[in-house]
This record gives structure tokens, C-alpha cells and sequence, in this order.
């Protein structure tokens, strides 16, 4: 991989001496064979003031067909593919040592996996499957790139958590369980490593519209989620999948979108520990927050689903429409 001056160097800039200052970031994003981790890692290739080097990783090199198309000429200049499997610890070595010096100035932990359904209905394998990549996955990645970042006294841990890790959500329980696991491990660590000048950041979408939902609704158009009562069965396709479908559809936002928030949360000087991306979802975590028994939230969410499903319906289509829009960050 390019070194910062080569960096510099090919893009016509030779003669230009380098302040290290200047120098661009070296950023480590998981999961960029699509969606969120794709659009982030080709919006900061292609930030005009070139402050990035980027090392987009994926596990499965053979999908980097729409990373490399979408990079175009940042290609081989400011963005670089590379091969990373989050659950594997010689993975994540041999990825950094190609890493000049295996300095990471900002690493993303994007990589991230679903699981829906009744609980009854899933294996063990596939629960700890998520928590391997959602959770372990991040910290493997973050035990990597620490030593270095608190040897230099600078670096941005950014973890693409969720709204699910703020509050739990029906039939998602093994997914909510670990985005709850990211925030309360990397709200800890943000403690001690104020005292090394880096900084973290969770970032937390509500739904967007990526490969992520049509491979879960896949998923569970073909499992048969055998131990689990017809009630149960009939709550989850009846009520639940109806449901979520629509809050895609109404308030679902673009993976671009959220890479645009990504992109400003980089390039602050005092990064927040916590950015929610999708002001229309604003409501619906609004509930818990205003209740700290977590009673209101549990009740609202459970009529809402069950019993009041056209008002949840027209809800929905009211908040798509911004007609309750409630701004969350300053613009
Ligand atoms: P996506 O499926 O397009 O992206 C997830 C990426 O993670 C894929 O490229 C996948 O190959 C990769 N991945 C999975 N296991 C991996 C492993 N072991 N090693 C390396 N990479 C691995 O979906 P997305 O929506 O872009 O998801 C990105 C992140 O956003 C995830 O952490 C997800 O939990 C989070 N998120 C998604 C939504 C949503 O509604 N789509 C909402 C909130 C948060």
C-alpha cells in the first residue's frame, strides 16, 4: 500500500513539501463489499481535499467488483482493497502488516450481520455467529490498531452501531443484544482513551435500505424456525414482517446518507461519542427516553405492533413525509 508521500506524490503534487500535519488519515473500513461500508470507503477516496487514505476491506475479495467500479480513478490512488475477515485473527495481522508501518489513524468497524426470527426458531451457531462479527469482530479489529494509536497519542475508533443498540426490538433480540454489547464496551474504553487524545465514535442508523434487510427477509422467507408455536409464528409473518417492511419503505434512509454522516463525524476535531443518522426515526427512539422505566417504550411499541397497526401505518407515512420531523443535529 501507497505511503502518505506517494499518496501525495502520484497526484501530481512532487515538489510540494509534506507536513505531516497535512498528511493524509490512513482510514480502516470492515465490510465494504456493499452497502454503508462500500459508500463511506468511496465518499472519503473521493473527498476533494484529499485528506485520506483509505483501506477498504472485505472478506470475500471476490465481490470487489462494485467497490472498484464505484471508486473509479480514486482506485490504486487514494482508496485500496484489501482483504479482511473480521472473525479471524490472522486475518486482521495480515491485513495490517500491509499496511505501511500499520498505522491506522481511523478505524471504522462497519462489518456487521443480521438475525430475525422467533427465538425458539434459531440455533446457538447462528446467535453466536452474529455476536462473533457484530461484537468480537469489533473488538478483535480494535485490540489491533490500539497499541499503535496510543503509541502516536492520536486516533478515531468509529463503530456503525444502531438505533437496536439504543433500544430492543421485537424478533431482533439476538441483533439488539449485540449493538447494546458495542455500546457499553465502547462507551467504557472512551474513558480511558481520552487520556491518549483518541477518540470514539458510535454511529447509529435507524433502517437503511441495503443488502442487509433483502438478505434477512430471505433468510426468513426460507427458514422454517422449527420448536416455535403457531401464535408465535403467526405474530412474526402477520405482524412483525408487515411492519418492518413498511418502516423501510417510509423512513428507510440511503446507505449514502449515512456515509455523509460517517464523513463529517471523521473529519471533526472533537468527534461526539454518540450520532444518530436518521432524524425521522427521531420519534420512535424519542420513547424510551422519555420514560427511564422503559415501561412506556414496551407498552407504545407492543400496541403499536399488535394492536393499533393501521395507526402505526399512517404513523409511519406521517413521519416519511416529515410532517413530525424533528431536526437531531445542527446542519
Ligand atoms: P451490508 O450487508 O450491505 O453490509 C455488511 C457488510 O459486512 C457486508 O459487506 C458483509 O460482507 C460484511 N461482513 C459480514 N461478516 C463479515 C466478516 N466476518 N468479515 C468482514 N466483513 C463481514 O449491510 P449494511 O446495512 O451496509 O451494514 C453495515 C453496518 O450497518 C452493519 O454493522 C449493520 O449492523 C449496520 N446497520 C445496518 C442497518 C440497516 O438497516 N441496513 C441499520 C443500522 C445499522
Amino acid at each position: 500500500m501507497g505511503g502518505r508521500s506517494q499518496v501525495l506524490a502520484s497526484r501530481g503534487h512532487p515538489s510540494r513539501e509534506i507536513n505531516m500535519a497535512d498528511a493524509p488519515r490512513t482510514v480502516l473500513i470492515s465490510g465494504c463489499s456493499s452497502g454503508i461500508g462500500l459508500e463511506l470507503a468511496v465518499q472519503l477516496a473521493h473527498d476533494h481535499r484529499q485528506r485520506y487514505q483509505v483501506v477498504a476491506t472485505m472478506r470475500d475479495l471476490g465481490k470487489k467488483g462494485a467497490l472498484e467500479a464505484a471508486a473509479g480513478e480514486a482506485l490504486g490512488q487514494t482508496l485500496t482493497v484489501a482483504q479482511l475477515d473480521v472473525c479471524s485473527d490472522e486475518s486482521v495481522a495480515q491485513c495490517l502488516s500491509c499496511i505501511q508501518g500499520g498505522e491506522v489513524d481511523v478505524l471504522v468497524n462497519n462489518a456487521g450481520v443480521g438475525l430475525v426470527g422467533p427465538l425458539e426458531g434459531l440455533s446457538l451457531a447462528a446467535m453466536q455467529n452474529v455476536f462473533d462479527t457484530n461484537f468480537f469482530g469489533a473488538v478483535r479489529l480494535v485490540r489491533a490498531v490500539l497499541p499503535g494509536m496510543k503509541k502516536r497519542r492520536k486516533g478515531h475508533i468509529v463503530v456503525v452501531s444502531s438505533v437496536m443498540g439504543l433500544q430492543g426490538v421485537v424478533f431482533n433480540e439476538v441483533y439488539a443484544a449485540s449493538k447494546f454489547a458495542l455500546e457499553g464496551f465502547f462507551e467504557s474504553l472512551a474513558v480511558q482513551l481520552l487520556q491518549f487524545n483518541i477518540f470514539i465514535t458510535l454511529v447509529e442508523p435507524g433502517p437503511v435500505v441495503t443488502d442487509f434487510e433483502g438478505k434477512l427477509l430471505e433468510q426468513v422467507s426460507e427458514a422454517e424456525f422449527p420448536d416455535t408455536d403457531p401464535d408465535t409464528l403467526h405474530y412474526f409473518r402477520d405482524f412483525y414482517l408487515p411492519a418492518s417492511r413498511e418502516l423501510f419503505r417510509s423512513v428507510g434512509q440511503s446507505p449514502q446518507d449515512v456515509a455523509q454522516v460517517v464523513v463529517k463525524v471523521i473529519s471533526s476535531p472533537r468527534p461526539p461519542l454518540r450520532r444518530q443518522t436518521n432524524a425521522r426515526y427521531t420519534p420512535l427512539a424519542a420513547l424510551k427516553a422519555v420514560d427511564p422505566s422503559g415501561s412506556l417504550y414496551v407498552r407504545a411499541s407492543h400496541h403499536l405492533l399488535f394492536r393499533w397497526t393501521r395507526f402505526l401505518n399512517l404513523g409511519l407515512r406521517c413521519l416519511a413525509c416529515g410532517c413530525l420531523r424533528i431536526r437531531i443535529w445542527p446542519r
